[in-house]
């Protein structure tokens, strides 16, 4: 998996804990605190910048911010050389 420096902002007021935003990460970046009954965004390097998440929150509260410098492939071309 490819680590990123994607940031996630997450505004907690108008979060309603409908865990729609924790189910729609297929990654381990979103987990969740059954107590305050609100996500942790807790491996971030982990995220592929999908915006399901931001897309799926009724209440507006997350925001993706993508890096995408951090998500090149870093790989060799020496097949090529
Ligand atoms: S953008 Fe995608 S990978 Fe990143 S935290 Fe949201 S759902 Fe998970
Ligand atoms: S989808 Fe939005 S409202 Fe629902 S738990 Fe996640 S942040 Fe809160």
């Amino acid at each position: 998996m490819i680590h990123t420096n994607h940031r996630i902002e997450y505004r907690p007021d108008n979060c309603i804990g409908c865990q729609l935003c924790f189910q729609a990460c297929f990654i381990d970046v979103i987990r969740w605190d059954a107590e305050k009954k609100q996500p942790v965004f807790k491996y971030v390097q982990d995220c592929e910048h999908c915006n399901y998440c931001m897309a799926v929150c009724p209440k507006g509260c997350i925001t993706v911010i993508p890096d995408f410098k951090s998500q090149s492939p870093r790989q060799s071309f020496d097949m090529y050389k």
